[in-house]
């Protein structure tokens, strides 16, 4: 964090598990206030009372779908008629479909894919920059090193991440310096996400011979 961050209004997507759970944990430790946002309540109440105790002033729950566009409006309004502002807006739903593109037998199975991964963040960005405007705020964007990485069966999930980038580093050059934007391309990670995919449910790589044949990955 390069920022005093206590007492700031911070809104996750996906905060119910993973990258975004941690992340409530670590704005926690710092005093922030939260605004978690996922499709699961239960899991959400747990985290809010997890970051409740490591230090965050107010903590609120907002079970919603971040691809559908109601949604993401109900959740920024409820945000900042709740706690009266929005400081940072953490963009980091996600979900993946791990399949070669040749195999898939009804292709628009795949949609969610780009409609949580990139509609869900523009969404709650179209909704969030009035607010983020008036407290000079910042956007944090969850993407991928699948967007710079031709990773074999992650044709789609790595598009949607690969379209997340330009699109925030787009509207990095249009707000002009107004909000700022910071885009994060992890690696693999344990995650519910990546279980069963790239990694066993011990947590051990589970890498073919195709993942091997790309460089670095
Ligand atoms: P998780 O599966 O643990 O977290 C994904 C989160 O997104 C969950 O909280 C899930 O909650 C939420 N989510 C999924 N779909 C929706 C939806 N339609 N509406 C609202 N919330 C939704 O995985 P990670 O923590 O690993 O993933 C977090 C982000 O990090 C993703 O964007 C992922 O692509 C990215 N990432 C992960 C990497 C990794 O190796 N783990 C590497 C690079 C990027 P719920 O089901 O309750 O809605």
């Amino acid at each position: 964090f390069s920022e005093n961050v206590a007492g700031k209004v911070v809104l996750i997507t996906g905060a119910s598990s993973g990258i975004g759970e941690h992340l409530a944990y670590e704005y926690a430790r710092r005093g922030a206030c939260l605004a978690l946002v996922a499709r699961r309540r239960q899991h959400l109440q747990n985290v809010a009372k997890t970051a409740h105790h490591l230090g965050a002033p107010d903590v609120i729950v907002i079970p919603a779908d971040v691809s559908k566009l109601e949604d993401s409006k109900h959740f920024i309004t409820e945000t900042v008629e709740h706690f009266g502002r929005l400081d940072h807006l953490v963009n980091n739903a996600g979900i993946a479909t791990m399949s070669m593109f040749e195999e898939f037998t009804c292709v628009t199975n795949a949609a969610p894919v780009m409609e949580t991964n990139f509609w869900g963040s523009v969404y709650s960005t179209h909704f969030a920059i009035p607010h983020l405007r008036t407290s000079k705020g910042k956007i944090i964007v969850i993407a991928s090193s699948g967007a710079w990485l031709p990773a074999p069966r992650l044709a789609l999930y790595s598009a949607s991440k690969a379209a997340l980038v330009i699109f925030f580093e787009t509207l990095r050059v249009e707000l002009g310096g107004d909000i700022g934007i910071t885009i994060v391309t992890p690696g693999l990670i344990e995650s519910e996400l990546t279980k069963g995919k790239f990694l066993s449910p011990e947590g051990k790589m589970v890498v073919d011979q195709e993942m091997r044949d790309v460089s670095h990955f």
